[in-house]
């Protein structure tokens, strides 16, 4: 079994940035420049918007952080978003979702400019992405699929699982693997909370990639002995033994499965480090397209 060790590749995808954004202010132009939407004061959200930001720092691109009370109105927050899409010295931003409820995540989605929405939320991206197009890959999947490649792991003539349909992981997640590219070209099966022997289904994966945010969810007797297994839960465990009074789990039962993987991500230091170096990617990528 060898580990996918998101953390370590995620840092020399941002060396490798950072390098890019010292040659680009040497020839005279801005750095990189990232804003991010924070609504109301969710922890969690606040936490990877601090990351986000940090991330930025680190590689030398410069960030702005908007944050918002949670009763701004839907009005006030798409008005922001028209600035944001005109200020020519921003080359993409993100809102951090979830949106406080009086708030359709949808019309603000639909708001951000195609080419600023480095989140690749916008319809206008994802459909480009499922085209096979030029198109901002949302983080996650695109971190996923950057991982795969770095690993150089076989996915042509695979039966990829994708367990978990959601518009930002499983959905993007199962179009890029069966693309007629590397990596991809999978047989692939999306199983949700309606998936029927879900058991069986997973068991008869190669590559199985969790995003149900159900903690330990897959166990040892549903993963097939030498399969590539990515774990993108994030789930807080009551645990009396941390300062903080939780840990972090996946989706998988790590300690179980990872003796029967080939490969296998841990949690944390998997898919979460890949989805913040994924989103400074889409942002230099943004930046490139001005230079
Ligand atoms: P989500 O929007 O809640 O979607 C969950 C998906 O899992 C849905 O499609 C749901 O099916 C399916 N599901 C739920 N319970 C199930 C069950 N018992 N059996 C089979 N399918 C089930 O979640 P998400 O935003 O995709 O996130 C998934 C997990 O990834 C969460 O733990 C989240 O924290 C984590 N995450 C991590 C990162 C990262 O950077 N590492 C980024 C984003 C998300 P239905 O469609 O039928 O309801």
């Amino acid at each position: 079994m060898e580990l996918l060790d998101g953390k370590a590749i995620s840092k020399q995808l941002r060396e490798e940035l950072k390098e890019e954004v010292e040659q680009m202010v040497a020839e005279g132009h801005r750095p990189p420049h990232l804003a991010v939407i924070l609504v109301g004061s969710n922890p969690a959200s606040e936490t990877y918007v601090n990351a986000k930001v940090k991330a930025c720092k680190d590689v030398g691109y410069e960030s702005s952080l908007l944050h918002f009370p949670p009763e701004i109105s839907q009005e006030i927050l798409l008005n922001t978003i028209d600035e944001l899409n005109e200020n020519e010295d921003l080359d993409g931003f993100i809102v951090q979702l979830p949106l406080p409820s009086h708030i359709d995540d949808r019309t603000v989605i639909e708001r951000v400019l195609p080419g600023k929405d480095v989140d690749g939320f916008h319809p206008i991206n994802v459909g480009r992405m499922a085209l096979g197009l030029d198109a901002f890959v949302s983080a996650t999947p695109g971190g996923i699929v950057e991982l795969i490649k770095r690993y150089e792991i076989e996915t042509e003539g695979k039966h990829c699982v994708v367990l978990g349909r959601s518009n930002i992981v499983g959905g993007p997640m199962s179009i890029l693997m069966r693309r007629n590219t590397y990596p991809g070209n999978c047989t692939v099966t999306i199983a949700h909370s309606r998936t029927k022997n879900i058991k069986e289904v997973c068991a008869s994966a190669d590559i199985l990639i969790a995003a149900i945010g159900k903690p330990e969810f897959v166990t040892a007797d549903m993963v097939k002995e030498g399969a590539v297994v990515i774990d993108v839960g994030i789930n807080r465990m009551d645990d009396a033994t941390r300062e903080r009074g939780y840990r972090l789990v996946g989706d998988v039962a790590f300690a179980e499965v990872s003796p029967k993987c080939s490969y296998i991500t841990p949690v944390p230091g998997g898919v979460g480090p890949m989805t913040i170096a994924y989103l400074l990617n889409n942002t230099m990528i943004a930046a490139r397209k001005r230079k």
